[in-house]
C-alpha cells in the first residue's frame, strides 16, 4: 500500500515568512531542515504530493507561468537531492471572485490526487500550517498534522516515522 505524504507548499516545504504570496523563483527557499526530513521519509517508503491553493492569480498578482517557474525551481531542487516529488496541485482560484471546491478548505485536489494514484485514505497524511489545510485533510478523510509555519519537518519526524 501506497504511503503518501500531502504538503501544503508556503510555511511548510518553503519559508514563506515576509511574504503574502510566494510567486518570484529567488523567493522560493527551503525550509530549514526540509531536505533531511524528507530523505528520511523517502526512505521509509513515503512518497509526496503538494496541495496548494495559489490565489494570487485569481487575484491577478501573478500568473500561472509564475507558479509553474517556482515549481520548476522546487522540482530541480529536488531532483538535485534524488527526492522525487509525485505531483503538485494547485487550486488557481479565490474565494473572493468565485467558488471552487479545489481551493482549500475542500478537498478536491486531495482527491483527485487520491483517486489517480490510487492512495488509500488510512495511508496518508496531509502536513499543513494552517486551518484550510487541516480542514481539507479531514474534508478528505485523512489524518493532518498541522505545524508552525516554516518549522522544520525534521521536529515532526518520530511522529511520520513511528506512527501516532
Ligand atoms: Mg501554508
Ligand atoms: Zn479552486
Amino acid at each position: 500500500m501506497r504511503k503518501v505524504l500531502f504538503l501544503d507548499r508556503d510555511g511548510v516545504i518553503n519559508n514563506d515568512s515576509g511574504h503574502y504570496y510566494i510567486y518570484r523563483p529567488d523567493d522560493f527557499v527551503l525550509n530549514e531542515g526540509f531536505v533531511e526530513a524528507m530523505q528520511k521519509l523517502a526512505l521509509a517508503g513515503y512518497e509526496f504530493i503538494v496541495i496548494s491553493n495559489q490565489g494570487g492569480i485569481a487575484r491577478g498578482t501573478y500568473s500561472k507561468a509564475d507558479v509553474e517557474k517556482v515549481h520548476s525551481k522546487f522540482l530541480s531542487l529536488m531532483d538535485d537531492v534524488r527526492i522525487s516529488i509525485l505531483d503538485i496541485y494547485y487550486c488557481p482560484h479565490h474565494s473572493d471572485f468565485e467558488k471552487c471546491l479545489c481551493r482549500k478548505p475542500g478537498s478536491l485536489l486531495i482527491e483527485k490526487a487520491m483517486a489517480r494514484y490510487t492512495i488509500d485514505a488510512n495511508s496518508a497524511i496531509f502536513i499543513g500550517d494552517n486551518d484550510k489545510d487541516m480542514e481539507a485533510a479531514r474534508n478528505a478523510g485523512i489524518r493532518g498534522i498541522r505545524i508552525k509555519s516554516n518549522q522544520s519537518l525534521i521536529t515532526i519526524l518520530s511522529e511520520l516515522l513511528n506512527g501516532r
